[in-house]
């Protein structure tokens, strides 16, 4: 069967790691983990654990799984009533390439109609996604028409995995027979926005609780920011390629449109009967960037970097529930078109960028970029406007993964950033 979405994740994963291999080459000193890490016989061994228990634990998360997490989702999947699948996996190089397909595959190894829901952990949060294969013929609603009317969805806690499994094993019981969704219980819910974050106890709780996670993965990504920062003097600096600064209004005003464009492309994809499995693989990767889009708007609506992630995040789900090709961002700055050129940059590392920032690179200069203000707090009131990528990736997902230009997991850094309670 064609699958042109894949065949466009998978020549973005060929980008990624053409760059990582770059990263390595001058990173060599330090300990990188394999590319795969995991392997791909992880929907076998899900697959052979539910053969014996519809909820598989990963055994790396065995050791710190709390009972009564795991009470709570075999509670929920118990009264269902209809099949349900539940897999808790550690978050994984093989999976972060692609890990929403996860709910197909294992449909199609299993080949029973039902909810298959993947919980990922990653270092400080969890991420659901969930597909509903319906018995054929069997008349009822979408999981992902319910899951997006579903007001309290953005506001559970993603520290543990309970409260999102068991909410989506709801959603998937309303779109099945139409029941009404029970409220959920105040204690998933998360505290209002102005609660302080975590204390540092809580934080090593939960670093214990999660396990190994995806610290490797992800400290790679950091890493190779790190060396893009330091490395940026050694190259030339543009004299004044369009110095108007960017205005953040605009920006806003980009992403809220996309937005709104996005949830039209997805409402005409629902309304298509009969959608094949590629159909649906778009819409479930289409809804994870938009949902993470509308977050970044409510929780920092002032905010240049947020705005432009949300923007950036809306446009690839716009394009991808239209069916278009995915699209990295210009890594310079995000706000441009997207990265349809590839550039080499700071010691051959490649990176996606708009046609003209490539040939500001191509002249041998650094683009001038998406420019933001230095910290305040930090530097009193220094107004500087700095590159985006010379801030420091742990505060921020969306310098970590140049939104989503180095690595293509914004929407899951998004949510665990989000839970530690980092801007
Ligand atoms: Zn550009």
């Amino acid at each position: 069967m064609s699958k042109p979405g894949r065949r466009t994740l998978s020549a973005m994963s060929v980008r990624l790691l053409a760059a990582f291999f770059a990263a390595t080459a001058f990173l060599s000193a330090l300990s990188v983990p394999p590319a795969h890490a995991d392997t791909p016989e992880l929907p076998d061994r899900i697959v052979a654990a539910w053969k014996t228990d519809h909820v598989s634990v990963d055994e790396r998360l065995r050791p710190t799984m709390p009972a009564a997490e795991l009470t709570r989702i075999r509670t929920a999947v118990k009264n269902a009533g209809l099949p349900v699948y539940v897999a808790l996996v550690p978050q994984s190089p093989y999976l972060s390439k692609g890990g929403y397909d996860l709910p197909t595959l294992l449909h199609a190894r299993v080949g029973e109609p039902g909810v298959y829901i993947v919980a990922i952990a990653t270092a400080g949060s969890w991420t659901v996604g969930g597909t509903l294969y319906r018995p054929a013929g069997l008349r009822g609603r979408d999981l992902y028409s319910v899951k997006s009317e579903d007001k309290e969805r953005m506001n559970l806690v993603y520290d543990r995995p309970a409260p999102q499994i068991v909410r989506t094993i709801q959603q998937a019981a309303t779109a099945y027979d139409g029941r009404p969704l029970p409220a959920v219980p105040a204690s998933d819910l998360r505290p209002e926005r102005a609660g302080s974050g975590p204390s540092v106890t809580d934080k090593a709780d939960r670093a214990t609780f999660i396990g190994m996670g995806a610290g490797g993965f992800l400290g790679f990504v950091l890493t190779l920011v790190l060396g893009l920062r330091r490395r940026k003097g050694t190259v030339k600096r543009a004299k004044s390629v369009a110095a108007k600064p960017v205005d953040v209004q605009d920006v806003q005003l980009r992403a809220d449109q996309k937005i709104q464009e996005a949830e039209r492309a997805l409402g005409r994809l629902d309304k298509r009967a009969n959608k094949t499995t590629q159909q649906l693989d778009r819409r479930d990767d289409a809804y994870r960037r938009l949902d993470a889009a509308r977050t970044l708007r409510a929780d920092q609506p002032d905010d240049l970097l947020s705005s432009a992630g949300a923007l950036v995040l809306a446009r690839q789900a716009e394009r991808v529930a239209s069916g278009a090709a995915l699209q990295p961002p210009c890594f310079f700055d995000p706000t441009h078109n997207p990265g349809t050129a590839k550039v080499d940059w700071a010691d051959d590392i490649e990176v996606p960028a708009c046609q003209q920032c490539a040939s500001v690179v191509r002249r041998g200069n650094t683009p001038r970029g998406l420019r933001v203000p230095t910290k305040s707090g930090l530097f009193g009131h220094d107004t500087k406007q700095v590159p985006y990528w010379t801030l420091d990736p742990e505060d921020s997902p969306m310098v970590a993964t140049g939104f989503g230009a180095l690595s293509d997991d914004l929407p899951e850094q998004l949510a665990a950033s989000r839970k530690d309670g980092v801007r």
